[in-house]
């Protein structure tokens, strides 16, 4: 997109009153490929640990997430700061 990934505030966000590890399943973490979640110990719990290896405008672990914990920037806002970044 001709911006670094580094300016780009894409990556999921966890909403702890809603995640319960998938009863110590966690299914983001199992589905997602780029590294993007990991699982603290004492107290075990889900943190978003390389939010730059997500996938700008990718969602697809939302889907895995039976309690919907998961959410997301609002796309047109990301397009609007990366069109900024570009100039245009
Ligand atoms: S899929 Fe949802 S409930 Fe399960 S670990 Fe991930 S965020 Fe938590
Ligand atoms: S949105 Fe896609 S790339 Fe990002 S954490 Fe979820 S599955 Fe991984």
């Amino acid at each position: 997109m001709g911006v670094s990934r580094k300016k780009i505030p894409w990556a999921p966000k966890i909403d702890y009153n809603q995640c319960n590890l998938c009863d110590g399943d966690p299914q983001c973490f199992k589905f997602c490929p780029h590294d993007v979640f990991t699982i603290e110990k004492e107290p075990r719990k889900l943190v978003v640990n390389k939010p730059n290896h997500c996938v700008v405008f990718c969602r697809s672990c939302r889907r895995v997430c039976a309690p919907n914990a998961l959410s997301f920037p609002n796309k047109a806002e990301i397009l609007k700061m990366i069109k900024q970044e570009r100039g245009f």
